[in-house]
């Protein structure tokens, strides 16, 4: 057996090498880099997969949140709701814009934003809500999306951890991640469900206007060339990212498929005490960009260490929530605890999954946690 890895992107490489390589340099012998046809065509195939009504491309995750908030107007002083349990880039947008992040706790069984607590949270001063749909399973978005409205709040989904993840509300009418809110944003970094090879993201919206600001403010916030109607950004997907994406999406169900099947095996953990395996949220499909278990008793960093010695990469998404780091612990000057944040910085651990995992190494995962809370 060889080593295991928390992502295998060489090997999901060389299962599509000819198609990708073909259309790698197709892109270099057109020579279009930037705005080249590819561009397009993936933005086209990423608005049918989704069914989104409009896709603005652009260079990262993280440029897209903060074009979707710049898109939707926010200004300094605006307060945001935002969970602190969350990886950086939507708080890091808040405190760019000069904007307010009021956090806010999370589920311990979703780990998502805790729409119960939400009302709590708003202020006269919030104009917005960023949920962040994390390790590929949504948000409770009926109840978020009702009280957002009801205060006249605008909503961004972070989707860059649930690219095809599909929200089921009570009436059953499937949509996908990012498609539910004002706006959605996504990622392609190599390690996310759909990655490119290298920088890559973009934003999803049904409102016309605002897909139309969004496509400006991602490109110097002009309409036509040279004539600037809103400050924007250089914010592009390069056309060779493009054509890498444009090959990878059509796998991106087979890629998820494989995902649920590695998250089927872990879920054999179910039973060992101290082991609590993902919560499933009935009103959304789940597509594992991580699987995060928790471990309880103050446990987790042994197990961590244990792993390792055995050869079992793991990682901790996150060691710490966004109210405690050093760059932001001034937006929570009250000193609020943040109970669920905390505790499950301390319990959670995720372990390797992506699309190459074969069941030999798999089996041999289970054998060593189940070895582990033996002991
Ligand atoms: C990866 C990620 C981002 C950032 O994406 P980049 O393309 O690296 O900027 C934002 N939010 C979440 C939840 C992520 O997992």
């Amino acid at each position: 057996m060889d080593n295991i890895q928390m992502v295998d992107l060489k090997g999901q490489y060389l299962k599509i090498k000819d198609e990708v390589d073909m259309a790698l340099l197709q892109a270099v012998e057109r020579s279009i880099f930037i705005n080249g046809a590819e561009v397009k065509m993936f933005s086209d195939s990423l608005k049918s997969f989704c069914r989104a009504e409009h896709v603005v491309t652009c260079a990262n995750g993280t440029d897209a949140l903060q074009i979707a908030m710049m898109a939707l107007g926010f200004k300094p002083g605006d307060e945001i709701i935002v969970p602190t349990f969350n990886y950086v880039s939507s708080v890091e947008v808040i405190a760019l814009l000069g904007l307010v992040p009021r956090f806010i706790d999370v589920r311990e069984d979703t780990f998502n934003i805790d729409d119960q607590q939400l009302e709590a949270v708003i202020s006269p001063r919030t104009v917005g809500i960023v949920v962040t749909h994390l390790y590929g399973q949504c948000c409770n978005m009926t109840a978020i999306m009702e009280i957002a409205r009801h205060y006249k709040l605008k909503v961004i989904e972070d989707t860059a951890q649930a690219l095809g993840a599909e929200y089921i509300p009570a009436d059953g009418k499937r949509t996908f991640a990012g498609t539910i809110a004002d706006i959605g944003t996504t990622s392609f970094f190599p390690s996310k469900n759909l990655g490119c090879f290298g920088d890559g993201g973009a934003i999803f919206t049904n409102d016309e206007a605002l897909a139309q600001r969004i496509y400006m403010i991602a490109n110097h916030g002009q309409g036509q060339k040279y004539l600037h109607d809103y400050v924007g950004v250089n914010s592009r997907l390069d056309t060779i990212q493009a054509a890498v994406l444009g090959v990878k999406i059509k796998y991106l169900n087979e890629y998820t498929v494989v995902r649920q099947e590695v998250a089927a095996k872990y879920d054999e953990l179910e039973n060992i005490d101290g082991l609590t395996i993902p919560a499933r949220a009935g009103y959304s499909s789940h597509v594992f960009n991580q699987y995060t278990c928790r471990i309880a008793d103050g446990k987790r960093d042994k197990l961590k260490a244990y792993l390792t010695g055995n050869g079992i990469p793991s990682m901790i998404y996150y060691p710490m929530p966004m109210h405690l780091q050093n760059a932001y612990i001034t937006y929570n000057s009250t000193g609020r605890i943040f109970p669920v944040a905390e505790k499950l910085c301390k319990e959670v651990i995720s372990l390797p999954i992506h699309t190459e995992m074969t069941m030999e190494k798999l089996e041999y995962i289970v054998e060593h946690i189940r070895t582990f809370f033996k002991k």
